[in-house]
């Protein structure tokens, strides 16, 4: 009798755990955001072996997370000379990866592309440019890049280019100068060489993406794009009024044109008193992050590495997967379910949620929405359908 109450009361667990797994199987899973291929050139790795433990990513741990699609991140820092040529670097180890790996991976550029990788069961591999200052004010340098696979640009990084004011510029300038500092005298927003960027970028097919952007350049490229557009890693300014996230109007903007907001899963960006104590982090071992920028590393690498160094430290402070599933709902809320999406920025943070160690994590997301009482059809759109849309839209092939 007892064993028979028991059976009885598991199998509604036994089912919805199953039901979780199923349904994260038979959807698409598209996401906008991964920086491994920067961090495995910072950390000389590479990603078609096992890093467990070393990055949050890796490919055999994406299909494992059942991935279907990846937008991978060309991103270098402002500070570096050569910008365009250390992107082509970066793609260049991307296409690397698909030729050592052709049962596996395929490179995407059209929608086309996209059906057939699908079909065949490989990783969709695509391409994400994070700044751009790589193009080197440049139109050339666009096309050149649109030519090997970016399929979406980042307009700024927190860097400001020489024709787009970034999000960290914008919101500096709302702080006094400092003593003996003269206020900046340059124009916020697009130039009118930032204006043709965004035109041949609707043109040729490359996604416009606003996440870093200040809101200036926002609004400018708001008015000016004739495309859907997206932001491939950002959050909710309203639950975390941080620079990198979107405040309300600009989320109903997004929606708006038929974009989406891709989130993104750093711990800085869905829990407001993370900020705080990552600063106490940092001061804790400031010396040795010191260290390894002076060995060549990239600011945002040194710290990750100090992370993964110290992790049960880091761990304390990484808030509940709840914390990122309350940005969803906030964004499904005010324009629908149509306009969210995934761009989790995995292996370009120190910390992502509790729950979520890597890309084998994710089917967790798909639990977290079926238990907040999403309906298939929502889930299928907010994990890959979305992308594909507003890809198609955005494709001009
Ligand atoms: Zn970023």
């Amino acid at each position: 009798m007892f064993l028979r109450t028991l059976l009885l009361l598991l199998i509604p667990f036994f089912c919805f755990g199953q039901k979780y797994k199923k349904i994260h199987n038979r959807s698409v899973l598209a996401d906008t955001h991964n920086d491994i291929p920067s961090s495995a050139i910072e950390k000389k790795l590479a990603f078609d072996t096992n890093l467990k433990g070393k990055t949050h990513s890796d490919l055999n741990r994406m299909f494992k997370g059942g991935l279907d699609v990846q937008m991978f991140s060309i991103f270098c820092d402002g500070d570096q000379t050569n910008p365009y040529n250390y992107a082509n670097r970066e793609i260049d180890s991307v296409y690397e990866w698909v030729r050592r790996n052709p049962s596996k991976m395929m490179m995407v550029y059209t929608p086309a592309d996209l059906q057939k990788a699908l079909k065949e069961k490989k990783l969709t591999t695509m391409l994400g440019v994070e700044g751009g200052h790589m193009i080197e004010n440049d139109l050339g340098k666009l096309d050149a890049l649109y030519k090997r696979g970016m399929r979406y640009m980042t307009i700024t990084w927190n860097n400001s280019t020489d024709w787009a004011t970034s999000a960290a510029y914008e919101t500096s300038l709302q702080l006094p100068p400092k003593e003996g500092e003269q206020a900046p005298a340059r124009k916020i927003g697009l130039t009118e060489f930032g204006n043709s960027v965004i035109k041949r970028m609707n043109e040729l097919g490359v996604m416009v993406d606003v996440s870093h952007v200040g809101e200036q350049t926002f609004w400018d490229i708001i008015k000016i794009s004739s495309k859907p557009i997206i932001a491939s890693h950002s959050c909710v300014w309203n639950l975390c009024p941080h620079r990198r996230n979107l405040k309300d109007d600009q989320i109903k903007a997004i929606a708006k044109t038929g974009g989406v907001v891709f989130l993104n899963f750093y711990a800085g960006f869905i829990d407001s008193t993370y900020e705080l104590k990552r600063n106490a982090f940092i001061q804790q071992h400031q010396t040795e992050i010191n260290q390894l920028v002076q060995e060549g590393k990239q600011k945002d690498y040194a710290l990750m590495m100090v992370s993964e160094k110290y992790k049960s430290e880091m761990d304390g402070l990484r808030p509940p997967l709840s914390l990122l599933l309350d940005h969803l709902d906030y964004i499904v809320k005010l324009v629908g379910a149509d306009h969210v999406g995934m761009g989790s920025d995995f292996d370009g943070i120190e910390a992502p949620p509790l729950e979520l160690n890597g890309v084998e994590d994710y089917p967790l997301i798909t639990k977290g929405l079926l238990e907040r009482g999403y309906s298939k059809k929502d889930i299928k759109k907010i994990l890959g359908g979305n992308f594909i849309r507003v890809f198609k839209a955005n494709s001009n092939k």
